[in-house]
């Protein structure tokens, strides 16, 4: 039996990702000039969460104390890399490059006929 199916992993919280997800949802009370589609949206969380270390819990274990100091430092942190994320994702949204995925993705589906990836060189990719 695998991990997964032997083991309550939905117990295992990561708490950055939860205050990403809120700290997007305060920081876009005050910014008005962002795009709210879904692929912008997963794209800020994504890289946000990707430029923090992850801090996990399980979820019924709660710290004896908790030192306000260092989750006050960890939020600041979570709030900066949202802020970082929405900047990039302002200046190169998404729909950028998706356009270039999709018809690699279409291929799977064209049968063989040799129509290849016409002409092009891989999709324009993205540091951070
Ligand atoms: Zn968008």
């Amino acid at each position: 039996m695998s991990f997964k199916k032997k083991y309550p992993v939905e117990n295992l919280i990561n708490e950055n990702e939860e205050d990403v997800f809120k700290i997007i949802d305060k920081i876009l009370v005050e910014e008005k000039d962002v795009c709210l589609c879904p692929d912008c949206m997963m794209d800020v969380a994504a890289i946000a969460l990707n430029n923090l270390e992850p801090h996990y819990r399980v979820f019924l274990v709660r710290p004896v104390h908790r030192d306000s100091e260092l989750i006050v430092r960890r939020l600041r942190k979570v709030e900066e890399a949202v802020r970082n994320a929405l900047s990039i994702v302002k200046k190169k949204p998404p729909s950028q490059y998706i356009k270039f995925i999709a018809p690699v993705a279409q291929l799977d589906r064209a049968p063989a006929s040799g129509a290849g990836f016409a002409g092009s060189s891989s999709p324009p990719g993205r540091t951070n």
